[in-house]
């Protein structure tokens, strides 16, 4: 069965560094052709992103080249196009992709006791740093179903 085609916009801009470590990357997709704000997907880091853009051979190798490229500074930004049969399907995908799923992280910042909040798709494992509005930087372990402040 062939599946109509909808061409979706998928934005990336890199985060600012974090204490030497590279920003997370912000993924949001265009659902209006840019009528209203894209819709936030989450944060993700650069595993999490590599092996999105590697599943189904959806990107050339040249194409992955030039989204690196353009996230190799902090605020860089890139737009990729996806074809998908509807947007329910693209944004399962990019929100639950296996050993990745974009996941709610929460923590008590030590400083100020704010509490940050942060959608984070990162592979179990991986550290990541999120700074508070007070500048205070948490280091955050992603395990296998909830990243865990440490
Ligand atoms: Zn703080």
């Amino acid at each position: 069965m062939i599946k109509a085609q909808q061409i979706f916009a998928i934005q990336f801009r890199r985060l600012p560094r974090v204490e030497g470590a590279p920003g997370l990357v912000l993924a949001s997709i265009d659902t209006s052709n840019g009528a209203s704000p894209p819709r936030k997907i989450g944060l993700l880091t650069d595993v999490a992103l590599r092996g999105r853009l590697a599943h189904y051979d959806l990107h050339t190798a040249n194409e992955v080249a030039a989204i690196r490229k353009a996230l190799g500074q902090d605020n860089g930004r890139v737009t990729v196009y996806e074809g998908w049969s509807g947007l329910g399907s693209c944004l399962q995908f990019w929100h639950g992709f296996g050993g990745s799923q974009v996941q709610p992280v929460e923590w008590i910042c030590e400083k100020c006791t704010a509490s940050n909040r942060a959608d984070v798709g990162a592979s179990v494992g991986e550290i990541f740093a999120r700074a508070c509005k007070c500048g205070t930087v948490k280091k955050i372990t992603t395990t296998a179903r909830l990243a865990r402040a440490i």
